[in-house]
């Protein structure tokens, strides 16, 4: 199964498959295999037309069952000092050489060189592959995998998703939610501040709300909150307005973040500063110039995996790696989607995040060696417990 395996990673690294280009071509080549190994496989084209999500089910179309997902796109490779060509495949000294060996092609190879042995395996419940795009740009692929799967009634009841955690079991990770917001002042001369509107000075008292909110999170942590820092975080990260000393600043801008630890923080963030906004900001702008505006640009939105006291995916996959205990990771995944439809979630997958999105990325040979054994006691799990 090993050489099966590496021969399709060869071919799913010799397509470029970065995030601003189309991965047709990987998905087509997925779909055959899937298909030729029996599964009933649907791809949904993006509206570009140049993405697409798959979806595949072998075994009866009923609820329940496991879903095992991973992404197909991979960060770029411009300015990177690779040694070999990073879209062929270069065995070397026990490493897999290649532009997404681990993020996260190699677990993607691995679930198609075992499709044909899933299928004689299946029993009467579902095993499905959800193969998603756009997952290194804000999980977009996999936002529109789960609207699917909610239009259609599918209901896996445990999703495993393959990134890069050197097989160790994750059941929780922060979301990471990223915004521009922009001030629309009115431009005036600096000696008369009240004829004009100061977006600079709008901002300012914008980032202290932030500041504040910030501080507020510290006691909303979870008890007993694993997560490092326990609470949820919010970060301004850049701050741009203004012209000269003596123009009243027309224009300004923030870039912050928060990474949610519970979707509840999210929401108090988002409703406190509307209210700021609605309240305090926006009628004192409005008062000298009734177009002034703050607008706030979702630059990103992946949601978190909060950890779950009962999760049946981390339960089944202690059991086919034999690990004891789940880890938090710093990193965000398409795990938190899958959750939020209603499925339990674990990330688990072959090689090591260090590796990912750097030039001479690779995956050891017995990551993807573990991550078969894996695959192959889930095919027995599915002939055994259906
Ligand atoms: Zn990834």
């Amino acid at each position: 199964m090993f050489a099966r395996t590496l021969e399709i990673l060869g071919d799913l690294i010799a397509f470029p498959t970065v995030s601003t280009d189309s991965n047709l071509e990987m998905i087509a080549y997925l779909a055959s295999h899937l298909e030729a190994a029996g599964a009933k496989v649907d791809v949904f084209l993006d509206e570009t037309g140049r993405k697409a999500n798959l979806f595949g089910t072998l075994g009866p179309e009923v609820d329940g069952g496991i879903l095992l997902s991973g992404h197909c796109d991979v960060v770029p490779v411009t300015d990177q000092p690779w040694a070999t060509d990073p879209f062929k495949l270069t065995v070397h000294d026990g490493r897999l050489y290649g532009r997404g060996t681990c993020d996260m092609k190699g677990f993607i190879a691995a679930t198609i060189a075992m499709a044909p042995v899933f299928a004689r395996k299946v029993r009467d419940r579902p095993l499905h592959f959800a193969f998603t795009y756009d997952e290194e740009t804000g999980c977009i692929g996999a936002g529109h995998l789960a609207e699917t799967l909610i239009e259609r009634g599918i209901r896996p009841n445990v999703a495993i998703i393959g990134e890069p955690t050197e097989m160790r079991i994750v059941e929780g990770h922060k979301g990471c939610y990223e915004y521009t917001t922009h001030f629309h002042g009115l431009e005036g001369h600096g000696s008369d501040p009240d004829r004009g509107v100061n977006a600079v000075e709008y901002a300012v008292r914008y980032v202290t709300q932030l500041l504040e909110l910030k501080n507020a999170l510290r006691s909303k942590a979870p008890a007993n909150s694993r997560f490092e820092p326990p609470w949820t975080t919010i970060n301004v990260g850049a701050f741009n307005g203004g012209q000269v000393h003596n123009v009243i600043a027309p224009k300004a801008q923030i870039d912050w973040e928060m990474r949610p630890v519970q979707a509840s923080d999210a929401a108090f963030v988002k409703q406190s500063l509307q209210q700021y906004c609605d309240d305090v900001l926006l009628p004192e702008m409005r008062r000298v110039f009734p177009q002034a505006k703050i607008e706030t640009q979702t630059m990103g939105e992946v949601d978190g995996l909060e950890p779950a006291d009962d999760n049946a995916a981390r339960q089944i996959v202690a059991e086919l790696t034999g690990a004891n205990g789940a880890d938090l990771v710093p990193f965000g995944t398409e795990a938190g989607i899958f959750q939020k439809i209603g499925m339990d979630v674990v990330v688990c997958g072959p090689g090591s995040i260090a590796q990912a999105h750097k030039a001479d990325e690779y995956l050891s040979s017995d990551q993807l060696v573990k991550c078969l054994e894996m695959l192959d006691k889930l095919a027995d799990r599915l002939e055994k417990k259906g």
